[in-house]
């Protein structure tokens, strides 16, 4: 028999590795960060077009999935990835619990008024219309530009 206390010491530990922040998107319950495909990866910080950084995290999400507010707070309106507009060209920037973050490739349900940790936001946009073959996901970047990664 799989020892009581082993156990409790297991699901203490992953409660631990855990961040602070509740699922992001429908079907990755552990908030997973997509790795790298032929348009790039998808960590904090990996090399981007013309000596840029990836300045936010990835967190894979399929084309058309629920996405949830990952804290308790406000939704502070509609911020936009792309100069130019495109088929992802929407997401939103949430404030509240002590987090300011930017969420991009999501179709809001509404871009103002307070959300609850947990409730749907939005929808994941059709990423594979635009980069075919990337691993779909929502990208989340902090306000001030530092990683999120450990709030995962
Ligand atoms: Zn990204």
């Amino acid at each position: 028999m799989f020892p009581l206390k082993l156990i409790v010491f297991i699901a203490l530990v992953s409660i631990v590795a855990a961040g602070p922040w509740g699922q992001i998107c429908a079907g990755n319950p552990r908030n997973k960060v997509r790795g790298c495909d032929r348009h790039g990866c998808g960590r904090y910080g990996a090399p981007r077009g013309g000596g840029r950084k990836h300045l936010g995290v990835d967190v894979i999400c399929r084309d058309g999935s629920t996405v949830y507010a990952p804290f308790t707070g406000v939704i502070g309106g509609r911020v936009n990835p792309y100069r130019n507009n495109n088929a992802i060209n929407n997401g939103l920037l949430l404030r509240g619990s002590g987090f300011c973050i930017h969420m991009f490739y999501i179709r809001p349900i509404r871009y103002s008024g307070r959300i609850n940790k947990g409730q749907q936001i939005g929808l994941m946009l059709p990423m594979q219309k635009v980069y075919p073959g990337i691993t779909s996901h929502v990208h989340v970047q902090n306000c001030d530009r530092s990683d999120p990664t450990r709030n995962l």
